[in-house]
């Protein structure tokens, strides 16, 4: 068996791998054809280098897991067993089921929730059936929890929200990066080459989180600041930047907007006040700002840490002004990115499934944008519904009265990745009818009235845009077991039972050619981009508006993408967190990821290598607070919030602050860390404020 190039199924730096023949994993069968797959990582591809990660080596494994789904599984009623079916039968019943509720409630009667594992082209379809398959606005996805924050507040500040200011590689040439809320040394390693090369060359790593994560252990400086802090930790450091003189008053004057309202308000977070709220030193803050500043060729760089936030989108203003003020955005080799975070997360948010857009990057009450995608649709843009609830909304809608009666939910697991998790089953099962397309049974797909087996990365091809916004080529290694089918045949499958309008295609080239014509003229044009050409190139960066186009690697050296072409500051103050510490929860929770899982846990909790190194849910704290609370190194502790209540056991590590604690929350059950997380949600983005919220610790006592 040749080898096939394509990219590992997980997380957003799509890092390059081969899929070829090789020595089965031991006790791995295919269902279906054909042996297992080896994985060899690709040289050739800039992310990574050569470089996978332990769920990149071990991904190949998710195709050979045993409980894998290979035949449509229905309930006869709601409480009756999943029972297997026909495809016709499952597919028909759906169908019917659409018509029905659509009949009878109006059109919102029927929900999709996507998910940004999802290629490009079923991103876009799923898109396409929700507003005229369906006719519904209620559609969003759970990239909605994942970079929300940033996007809504890149789009602020520089009237377009792409992952990374450049290609990756330019990192390696930076004074410095200041990285906030990412501990990207174990939730995407082969992105740490970029930063050691930048290390050995001089450049200065900075890193401001709650915990000294294997990412702060590498850093030359690590800010440890309160949970839900940031804000006033950016304010405080471009006040810094002022007062030293550090600020770059020509390229604020000759590229930006709106730099003396943030004068105003920084000037009140002197340093004592901001070490006050922050609990980070002066000292410290004054010398990460001067590593910033050295030399203008650095990186202001955001991850979950800043943006899962009830004020996300404010948190990552500030560091955008702090960027802008220190003149580093829209100048090669420097600026501000937000480091995606799910393998898709990009490519998942600019093609129609996000409830307040169309594909292209197009807002859904736009009457152009709208008569554009309609035209490529070949519908009258008057069916297009107007926006949709987002996704905790419209998890919280459904089986209210209002609210969504069916929904469809494609590559997401909410019953573990959604805050509030308990609330979130209960509307699960107040649904009158719940499907569900997964490779197994997922606890999501588990409570579901029919589960659609899916194809897996490997077994079907499409395209991926990277954490650069590098378009890339998922290629298809194996078929599929028997018995599964892929989304886009399901999605087409479902098209033509409901009578849609228009042309649907199950072939992923003929749905990106589409996709192109869909997205011409956005903010994300993809339509000089095709098969072809990421072949030939190795990827092409959008926007991409023709074959002739080179694509655009560093979208702001020219103008930002505003309408006068000028980069936007916008004053911003600290509140921190909604649900601050008290008496009843004396503790600050954050959550996170570990090296060795990957989001609901849905793939990697299958694969042994993963569980092996990662096997259950854990609760990290200091052993100081340990000791206070009575609670042992490897105890199970019972961990409790104003929404629920987690079982897990406690790992004691000085790495952490004395007031903090972190779960993970790739485990499903008791030891769910968002049982137990805030779903207070942002205003702008609609991000739950997932980072921070008041918990209680103590033993569980020994029966
Ligand atoms: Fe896969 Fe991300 Fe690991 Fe690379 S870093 S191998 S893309 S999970």
């Amino acid at each position: 068996m040749t080898d096939t190039p394509t990219h590992c199924p997980y997380c957003a730096l799509q890092c390059g791998m081969n899929l070829g023949g090789g020595p089965a994993p031991a006790g791995a069968v295919r269902p279906g054809s054909g042996p297992p797959l080896r994985v060899t990582p690709r040289a050739d591809v800039p992310a990574n280098q050569g470089g996978l990660c332990q769920k990149g080596w071990t991904s190949a494994e998710v195709l050979t897991v045993p409980d894998r789904l290979t035949t449509p599984l229905m309930r006869a009623r709601r409480g009756a067993p999943l029972e297997p079916c026909t495809w016709d039968r499952a597919l028909d019943r759906i169908a019917a089921e659409a018509r029905r509720l659509r009949d009878a409630h109006g059109p919102d009667a029927v929900a999709v929730f996507g998910g940004g594992g999802l290629t490009n082209e079923k991103a876009y379809q799923l898109g396409k059936f929700a507003r005229i398959a369906l006719g519904t606005s209620q559609i969003d996805y759970n990239g909605r929890f994942c970079m929300s924050s940033a996007a809504a507040a890149t789009g602020r500040a520089f009237g377009m929200d792409r992952g990374l200011p450049g290609p990756i590689t330019d990192l390696a040439a930076a004074d410095a990066i200041l990285l906030v809320g990412g501990n990207v040394a174990e939730t995407m390693p082969p992105f740490m080459r970029h930063v050691t090369a930048m290390q050995r060359a001089g450049g200065a790593f900075v890193v401001v989180d709650p915990r000294r994560t294997a990412t702060a252990r590498q850093a030359d400086l690590h800010l440890q600041p309160t949970p839900g802090t940031d804000l006033a930790l950016a304010n405080g450091m471009l006040h810094l930047a002022l007062t030293e003189g550090l600020v770059d008053e020509e390229y604020v004057a000759a590229r930006t907007n709106g730099f003396a309202a943030v004068r105003t308000v920084v000037n009140s977070y002197w340093p004592d006040r901001v070490e006050r709220i922050t609990g980070v030193p002066v000292p410290h803050m004054r010398e990460a700002v001067r590593l910033l500043a050295r030399g203008r060729r650095s990186y202001v760089l955001t991850a979950r840490g800043a943006e899962q936030h009830a004020r996300g989108v404010d948190m990552v203003t500030a560091l955008i002004n702090l960027a802008l003020a220190l003149g580093l955005p829209g100048r090669e080799g420097s600026g501000y990115g937000c480091l995606t975070g799910q393998g898709n997360g990009q490519g998942g948010r600019e093609h129609g499934q996000k409830a307040d857009q169309l594909p292209g990057y197009r807002k859904i009450d736009d009457p152009a944008a709208r008569a554009h995608v309609a035209a490529v649709w070949g519908v009258d843009p008057a069916v297009l519904p107007g926006p949709g609830r987002s996704a905790y909304e419209l998890l919280s809608a459904l089986g209210t009265a209002g609210g969504p009666r069916m929904l469809l939910l494609f590559g997401s697991n909410p019953v573990v990745s959604a805050p509030r998790a308990a609330a979130v089953e209960e509307r699960l099962d107040a649904l009158e009818f719940l499907v569900a397309a997964d490779f197994v049974l997922s606890e999501t797909a588990a409570r579901a009235d029919v589960v659609l087996p899916t194809a897996q990365w490997a077994e079907e091809s499409g395209t991926m845009t990277n954490l650069e916004g590098r378009v890339l080529r998922r290629r298809r290694a194996v078929p599929p077991p028997d018995g599964v089918r892929t989304d886009l045949e399901i999605i087409a499958a479902l098209a033509g039972r409901l009578d849609a309008p228009g042309v649907w295609s199950a072939e992923p080239a003929e749905v990106f050619d589409e996709l192109r014509a869909a997205s011409a003229g956005g903010l994300a044009d993809y339509s000089g981009i095709t098969y072809e050409r990421i072949e030939r190139e190795g990827g092409v960066f959008w926007p991409c508006p023709s074959p002739e186009h080179p694509g655009t690697p560093r979208p702001f050296l020219d103008r930002f993408a505003t309408p006068d072409g000028r980069a936007r500051f916008t004053p911003v103050e600290h509140s921190g967190a909604v649900e601050d510490v008290d008496a009843d929860y004396p503790v600050y929770l954050t959550t996170g990821r570990v090296l060795a899982q990957y989001q609901s846990g849905a793939q990697t909790r299958r694969v042994r290598p993963l569980t092996d190194a990662a096997p259950e849910a854990f609760v990290e704290m200091h052993p100081d607070l340990a000791e206070r609370l009575g609670i042992d190194d490897g105890a199970d502790v019972r961990v409790a919030s104003r929404r629920g209540t987690a079982t897990v056991r406690a790992r004691l590590t000085d790495a952490i602050r004395h007031d903090t604690v972190f779960m993970p929350f790739h485990w499903a059950g008791e030891g769910r860390a968002n049982l137990l997380t805030n779903p207070a949600l942002d205003p702008v983005s609609r991000m739950p404020e997932f980072k921070v919220c008041a918990v209680r610790l103590e033993p569980v006592a020994a029966p």
